[in-house]
């Protein structure tokens, strides 16, 4: 069901207080007004873009008429603002992506725990922090991109076997210094042990084409160029690229069915440990978990719903289903410094 209100006359806040880099957006209710009820202003820190929140908050405030201010900036540099604001921080909520970020602002005590009966029905167990400071929102599943023209999907099995030397010079990767490949890797430890992911990911080293690329795009479209046969990418990035171009000769294969399944990761939000609108910010998360909003934010990116209970979008659900690895998604958290040490001895770049 869809609702259209009035929306109320949006102040803009660009630029107070913030680098180039970041955008305050805010709507500043006429306090004046007939419907003048003491409403909270929540306040968002948002490492996904403005076009993937604002249609989510856009909603929350016709629904509720609570307000919603935010910013947004990279994952690195909300964290490292809301560890100097401190207790001053008017941040009620920090949304990122990656659970390898959401894992580092829980470390340096950025979260508050949120006990949620709501969150606890809508979001599986394995995508909410175990101690409850933070909840999964979307999943994303990394997997393989091959080349259909060169390539026969029963090459492929696992993301170990692109390690192997029938794939010597034929695959591409996107950098080590991405945290997305970094909770990869972490997750492989979780998985393998230490010692055989290294040998995984120096099997991958040895079989690159070509030095990393900086995205998960261009490493496809160095696939497509020929110049590599498969590469290890998130879903929505290839949704995007075959969007664009519907007749690339490129297809998402599903890795590891036969054991652990495929990598997922999340985008997730918490409520700050110096909220000034803890109990308004937590309505807020548990609406975002709620099934209208999970289709909403689902569907922007072409993800995955967090909430079980909703299904993804025709485009996401066509490329098929999979089994996913069911770890809880913490691991790759908790294991993303060894992952990123692992890399460097193996001297993927
Ligand atoms: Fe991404």
């Amino acid at each position: 069901m869809r609702r259209f209100m009035f929306q109320p006359k949006r102040l803009f806040l660009a630029g107070v207080a913030l680098g180039a880099a970041t955008l305050l957006a805010g709507c500043g209710s006429d306090s004046s007004g007939p419907q003048a009820e003491a409403k909270p202003t929540i306040t968002v820190y948002s490492s996904r873009k403005e076009h993937l929140v604002k249609p989510l908050f856009d909603q929350y405030t016709a629904d509720t008429g609570v307000e919603i201010r935010y910013i947004t900036d990279k994952a690195g540099a909300l964290i490292q603002r809301l560890k100097a604001e401190g207790e001053t921080t008017p941040a009620d909520m920090l949304i990122t992506v990656d659970v390898g970020n959401l894992w580092q602002a829980a470390e340096l005590d950025l979260f508050r725990s949120t006990q949620s009966t709501t969150l606890d029905a809508n979001i599986p167990a394995e995508l909410r922090d175990e101690q409850n400071r933070w909840a999964g929102l979307s999943v994303r599943a990394r997997t393989i991109v091959y080349a259909t023209d060169r390539v026969q999907a029963d090459e492929l099995s696992t993301y170990e076997a692109l390690a192997e030397d029938n794939w010597k010079g034929r695959l591409c990767l996107r950098t080590s210094k991405k945290v997305y490949n970094q909770s990869l890797v972490a997750s492989m430890i979780e998985s393998l042990g230490e010692e055989q992911a290294e040998t995984v990911v120096k099997g991958w080293v040895d079989n690159l084409a070509t030095a990393p690329f900086s995205n998960d795009t261009k490493a496809m479209e160095a696939v497509l160029a020929g110049q590599c046969d498969a590469t290890i990418v998130n879903t929505y990035y290839y949704g995007r690229l075959m969007k664009k171009t519907p007749d690339a000769a490129l297809a998402l294969y599903w890795p590891n069915q036969d054991d652990r399944g495929v990598h997922v990761n999340v985008s997730g939000a918490g409520i700050t440990k110096h909220a000034k609108q803890p109990q308004a910010a937590q309505q807020l998360l548990e609406w975002m978990s709620s099934p209208n909003a999970q289709a909403v934010l689902a569907n922007s990116n072409q993800e995955y719903p967090a909430n079980a209970g909703v299904k993804p979008s025709e485009e996401v659900a066509s490329w098929g289903e999979f089994k996913a690895d069911n770890v809880h998604v913490e691991a790759a958290g908790r294991r993303q410094a060894d992952a990123v040490k692992l890399m460097d001895r193996a001297g993927y770049l």
